[in-house]
Parts: structure tokens; C-alpha cells; sequence
């Protein structure tokens, strides 16, 4: 059964509105005469209105500045991209050139988070006891390990979100709720979290660079065709890659068609999007 977090045992975090902090000299002022040298990761833009001190599961201390959101427009690119989640990538979109292969950070890691795991099984201590220095040891392995890979997943989400902020006006994304999905396996968790901080990394990008970044519900998108937006009389099975429309016999790869339900459902003009070959020319060759 789940257990509550006991105060004690949760991190600590502070927080300073206006009068509570100042900085001088690059060193941070906290109520209660507290300075603190701080290691700035950048420039402030604006004047802070509040900040946050944190320690986290590695027991490094962060000071989080609250700043007024400061927009940097970017030329208009002329184009809108749709974007949904893939089986074999992170993202596929309506643009080849923009989806986003798995990186399998996750993957890579899991080998080396199985072993702290079980590192930590054995050191676990007897309820209601503290935890050994091995097993506190262990932990801080494991947390590591996993904000490594956190670290990873949101730089490799950011760097993608860069490239498809600058090169569209709009963007359609699956509105993704991790917590339907994958319930099992490790590879699925890994890919579900990957998809997680790609679309919060073009969210925040969008934000940043005033691009319209407009969230889809995700009901039925791999049943709706991306041409006539007919929906199919059956689910696709998972194993089938292909969508092939009973009303007006498009064929196109699973998870094209649903990034272009995307666009559609978003109400950007499919025409605008990328690699505009309009979907007639994937018919059938049969046909
Ligand atoms: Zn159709």
C-alpha cells in the first residue's frame, strides 16, 4: 500500500518573495542573514520577484528565480507542423525532416539502475529503522543515475524544440498523458517519459519564442484519416504500421497519418505544412 511522505523524509525547499531576498554582488541574501555564494547557470533577464531554494534527491542545494517572461520573437517561418507521438520515434511529424528518432537514454541507463536497485534491496533497512550508510549510498547511486538520465532526455527535447520552433509558425501536439500508456514494461516507462519532456521542452520553447504551440486531445487519433478525417469502423492493431482509409483510399505510415489528424484537429492548414506533397499523392498506385 501507498505510505505518506513524512515531513522529515521529504526535501527541503524555501521560499523568498520580494522582501525575503536581495542580491548584491552575484551573492544571494536570504531572510534571517543567510548569504549564499550562488553558481549562476545564466544571466538573469529581469529583476527576480521571488525565488525558491531546493535541495534535491542528491542533496545539492538550487535557487530557482521567479522572472516576467520575456518573449524573443522569431521570424515568421511560413509553415505549421503536426506532431504525434511514434511507436519507433519520440515524435514523428508531418515533416520528415523534424521527426525524432528514440535517443534510448532510459535504455542505456537501465542496466546500471538495476544493478543500484538491487544494491538497495540488499542494504534496505528493517522497518521503522534508519537506513545504513550503504543504503543511503546506494540511493544517492540510483537518484544519480536517473537525473542523468532526466538531464539527458530534456537536452535532447530542448535541441528539438529549438529546430521545430524556428522552422514553423504553429505547431499541433498530441496533448500526451503519460499514465494511459505503458504500464509495464520498462522500454514502454522510458519511451513515455521521453515523449514527456519532448513536449514540455516545445512547449516552453513555443512560450519563448511566441509560437503558437496548440495541444490536441489525443481521442482516436490513429483511427481519423489525415485526408478526409473519416474515422475508421475498427482500432488500427497495434502491429499494423500502415493506415489505409476505407472512405478515400489514402495509404500512409501509421504515424504520419496521425500527426497530420494533428494539424487538422488544430485547425492549421494541412497545405501549410511541410514536405507539402498533399496527401493525393500517396494513394494508391493501385487505385
Ligand atoms: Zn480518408
Amino acid at each position: 500500500m501507498p505510505t505518506h511522505k513524512k515531513k522529515r523524509e521529504a526535501l527541503a525547499t524555501l521560499n523568498y518573495t520580494k522582501r525575503g531576498f536581495r542580491l548584491r554582488d552575484g551573492r544571494l541574501h536570504l531572510a534571517g542573514g543567510i548569504v549564499v555564494t550562488v553558481v549562476w547557470s545564466r544571466k538573469l533577464p529581469a529583476e527576480p520577484s521571488s525565488v525558491r531554494v531546493y535541495r534535491d534527491s542528491l542533496g545539492h542545494w538550487y535557487g530557482s528565480f521567479v522572472v516576467p517572461a520575456e518573449v524573443q520573437p522569431l521570424p515568421g517561418a511560413g509553415r505549421v507542423l503536426g506532431v504525434d507521438r511514434g511507436v519507433k520515434e519520440t515524435a514523428t511529424t508531418t515533416s520528415d525532416a523534424h521527426d525524432l528518432p528514440h535517443a534510448g537514454h532510459g535504455r542505456k541507463a537501465q542496466k546500471r539502475l538495476a544493478r543500484y536497485d538491487r544494491m538497495m534491496a540488499r542494504r534496505r533497512p528493517k522497518k521503522g529503522q534508519p537506513g545504513s550508510r550503504g543504503y543511503r549510498e546506494a540511493r544517492k547511486l540510483r537518484a544519480k543515475a536517473c537525473k542523468k538520465v532526466a538531464r539527458q532526455r530534456a537536452d535532447t527535447g530542448r535541441k528539438w524544440a529549438k529546430k521545430v520552433v524556428r522552422d514553423h509558425d504553429a505547431v499541433a501536439v498530441e496533448d500526451f498523458r503519460p499514465k494511459f500508456l505503458a504500464k509495464t514494461t520498462m522500454a514502454g516507462k522510458a519511451a513515455d517519459a521521453a515523449i514527456g519532456a519532448t513536449k514540455r521542452a516545445l512547449v516552453e520553447m513555443g512560450r519563448k519564442h511566441g509560437r503558437d504551440i496548440r495541444l490536441v486531445h489525443p481521442a482516436h487519433t490513429t483511427m481519423d484519416c489525415g485526408n478526409c478525417m473519416t474515422r475508421a469502423k475498427h482500432v488500427l492493431p497495434l502491429g499494423e504500421r500502415t493506415y489505409t482509409c476505407t472512405a478515400c483510399g489514402a495509404v500512409s505510415p501509421r504515424d504520419k497519418n496521425s500527426a497530420r489528424v494533428m494539424l487538422v484537429r488544430a485547425g492549421l492548414n494541412p497545405a501549410g505544412a511541410d514536405g507539402a506533397r498533399p496527401f493525393g499523392a500517396l494513394l494508391h498506385e493501385a487505385a
